[in-house]
């Protein structure tokens, strides 16, 4: 099946007389006729289900839909992006190993991985994406367990070199992780060019309706766990807390990954996604492949008008050939990137706080991705604490605009910003 066809029927065919729409299956617990019958399914025996923080019907049928879509082998929904990122590191790495994570990463991963995860004994080592091969050559220690990037980092756009750093991460023998939300499954496949395992928040476009926090998890199945049998204890050989289960040997490459991170981190930690949540995640799944390009289309058409505006100093949208990475993100991206752009109003920080004041159609939210036009200027926001010199120094510049391109047309969105433009004293 095309991706738009995935989209709709992917993870739920309903049989003779079943509903049409994926069921929310609203139960914390399910029922067995005898002990043995829920014993098999603890001792990981049979397939089903016992308690929704582990699993539920409803999360499995959404989360084999984003699996198909990506190309994966297996997959799972977490209560938040945050939590499939954890999830995802922490289910192959523990206290005494190490990471090496690109720098341009969402804020929020950052943070979870240079000061929490530090404190639970990870060590972290962040490279420029675009460093040179002797300096990620460099970063890499005897005890490293993966590499992670973003395929467009939030917020700043820089496009991941995937298959660069998937060879690197390969020669070392550890998989690579890759936060694919902005590009999609619409957009960029990531298995495709190498990565090992795929994370989402699927709070933006995947619902893309402002309604469900949420996250996902995927794995290719293309990582040997069992070629490198000393660097994965906690994938080959027996969790003691689990029966004894050798994951990598009992449920093979395409599953153990997916089924180690719910049988021992969910029951351990419990993010689980609510299945009603799941409900809304698949209907905003069903629509992706039509919003996709239209987000695509509409930020493009928006940072050529930014890039031509007198009152616009810079622009920065992969889309435009004056890009960094615009050859970069043609050959992972050739129908396009994402919706987001930044860009720069002449007058820095006075005029960029005037410019939010006359926006009409574009809403000020911290929000990003989604079906409505958002904006933010984050020096007199998420960063106003902030001097004008230590927000260069952090890479915000004072005059910058966040804008995330929503599905409206696309006519409306430039004329609100061409009239607040246009009111700047
Ligand atoms: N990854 C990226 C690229 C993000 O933009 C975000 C949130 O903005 C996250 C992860 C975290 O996701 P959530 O807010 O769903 O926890």
């Amino acid at each position: 099946m095309k991706q738009e066809t995935k989209c709709i029927q992917s993870g739920y065919q309903p049989k003779n007389g079943e509903s049409r729409m994926i069921p929310i299956i609203q139960s914390t617990t399910f029922k067995y006729d005898t002990s043995e019958d829920m014993g098999k399914l603890f001792d990981l025996q049979a397939e089903g289900y016992f308690y929704t923080r582990l699993q539920n019907p409803t999360n499995d049928m959404v989360a084999a839909k984003i699996c198909d879509l990506e190309g994966g082998s297996a997959a799972m929904l977490t209560s938040s992006g945050q939590a499939a990122t954890f999830l995802a590191v922490f289910n192959i790495a523990t206290a005494g190993d190490h990471i090496i994570a690109s720098s341009a990463i969402y804020g929020g991963s950052f943070n979870l991985f240079n000061v929490t995860m530090r404190k639970m004994g990870i060590d972290f080592t962040f490279v420029e994406p675009d460093c040179s091969d002797e300096e990620l050559e460099a970063a890499f220690k005897p005890n490293t367990k993966c590499v992670f990037g973003e395929t467009i980092a939030n917020p700043s756009l820089v496009v991941f070199d995937i298959e660069r750093f998937a060879k690197a991460a390969h020669a070392h023998g550890v998989p690579l992780i890759i936060d694919n939300t902005f590009a999609t499954p619409i957009n960029c496949r990531p298995f495709e060019w190498g990565a090992d395992i795929v994370t989402h928040s699927t709070t933006k476009y995947m619902d893309g309706h402002d309604v469900a926090v949420g996250g996902c998890i995927v794995d290719s199945g293309h990582f040997d766990w069992m070629a490198h049998v000393d660097k994965f204890p906690g994938l080959t050989t027996p969790d003691e807390s689990y029966h004894g289960i050798t994951y990598a040997e009992q449920f093979g490459q395409g599953g153990a990954y997916i089924t180690k991170a719910t049988a021992q981190l969910m029951r351990d930690l419990g993010p689980i996604q609510s299945p009603q949540n799941a409900f809304y995640l698949n209907m905003g799944l069903e629509s992706l492949a039509v919003r996709m390009p239209r987000h695509c289309q509409n930020a493009q058409t928006v940072a050529e008008f930014l890039e031509n505006h007198p009152m616009v100093t810079w622009v920065n949208y992969p889309g435009l050939k004056s890009n960094k990475y615009y050859e970069r993100a043609k050959k992972y991206m050739p129908n396009g990137s994402c919706g987001v752009i930044s860009f720069g109003v002449k007058g820095g920080r006075k005029a960029a706080e005037e410019f939010m004041k006359h926006l009409k159609v574009a809403m000020i939210a911290t929000h990003v991705a989604d079906a409505h036009t958002c904006v933010l200027h984050p020096a007199s926001s998420t960063h106003r604490q902030l001097s004008d010199e230590e927000l260069i120094a952090c890479g915000v510049t004072p005059d910058l605009i966040r804008l995330s391109c929503g599905i409206e047309n696309v006519d409306d969105i430039i004329d609100d910003l061409n009239q607040a433009l246009a009111s700047i004293q």
